[in-house]
């Protein structure tokens, strides 16, 4: 029933709007309640960068029974843990420590930046200080976000070469199949001189990637990737070693360089993954 009603919505092109719709209100819904419920545990501990909103704790979020298995078991460091959203504004711990990084080791005045599946946090925040472009595979799913957003492949950008001053894409490429025709496009927009920030989840214990890059199982998939739309789990090495394959430089900024935002509430033991041209 569900399928038949989601080839129905798609057909009339309703479902990601609709989608777009309902994430809206349970977006607003959540944070009315997490406002409330955290009211209590307002002060000092962790500061939010994106609303200034400061809490002894922000909101945990731990993967479900089907997924934990693989996150568990291979640890991967993959965005769970307990103080996940920001109560006040529904920031997530990836979204923070993107912004921690930009704002205080990057700059991006006068930059142009492609933004692949904009989160709404960041996307607004760079939109605030230069030109932003976003692009998804499903663009529909993002228009409340960005309206302007537009169509694309990441393994067929239709854009000219050295385009863009800095390519965001956190948490895309454990998605896409091919993803090393995924990072060739990506570091082929990208301008000498520009930098990518391209996070996924990942494993530090895993001497090698696990994947089925063609595998169309959502259950399968959540039991062995730790999410129903993963075709992979990168080890951290093998991960950087495609980076460096694609022609990036890369440049792991472990956690204890990112100490400093600790109190943003970013995740732990993550490491930044910056990529050069
Ligand atoms: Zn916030």
């Amino acid at each position: 029933m569900k399928e038949h009603l989601k080839k129905f919505l798609k057909k009339f092109k309703l479902y990601h709007p609709l989608q777009a719709f309902y994430r809206g209100v349970i977006a607003f819904a959540s944070n009315n309640y997490y406002k409330l419920l955290y009211s209590r545990y307002k002060g000092k501990g962790f500061s939010c960068n994106f609303c200034g909103a400061t809490y002894q704790k922000f909101v945990p979020e731990f993967p479900s029974s089907e997924t934990s298995g693989a996150i568990g078991i291979n640890e991967v460091i993959a965005g769970y843990g307990e103080n996940v959203y920001c109560p006040n504004c529904l920031s997530k711990n990836r979204e923070r420590l993107v912004l921690a990084v930009i704002q205080n080791m990057l700059s991006i005045e006068h930059k142009t930046i492609l933004h692949f599946s904009p989160e709404k946090h960041l996307y607004n925040y760079l939109k605030s200080k230069t030109v932003v472009t976003t692009v998804d595979l499903e663009p529909g799913f993002y228009r409340n976000i960005d309206s302007a957003i537009s169509y694309a492949n990441a393994t067929n950008l239709r854009f000219n070469n050295e385009s863009f001053d800095m390519i965001i894409a956190n948490h895309v490429l454990e998605h896409i199949p091919d993803d090393a025709k995924a990072m060739n496009e990506m570091y082929r927009v990208l301008k000498t001189g520009g930098t990518a920030i391209l996070q996924v989840p990942y494993s530090e214990r895993l001497p090698t990637t696990i994947e089925e890059p063609f595998i169309r199982d959502p259950k399968k998939q959540e039991r062995l990737f730790g999410q129903k739309d993963h075709v992979r789990i990168y080890s951290l090495s093998d991960y950087t070693k495609r980076l460096k394959t694609a022609g990036f430089q890369v440049n792991v900024l472990s956690p204890q360089k990112l100490e400093q935002f600790k109190v943003n509430g970013i995740q732990e033991n993550e490491s930044v993954i910056l990529c050069y041209k």
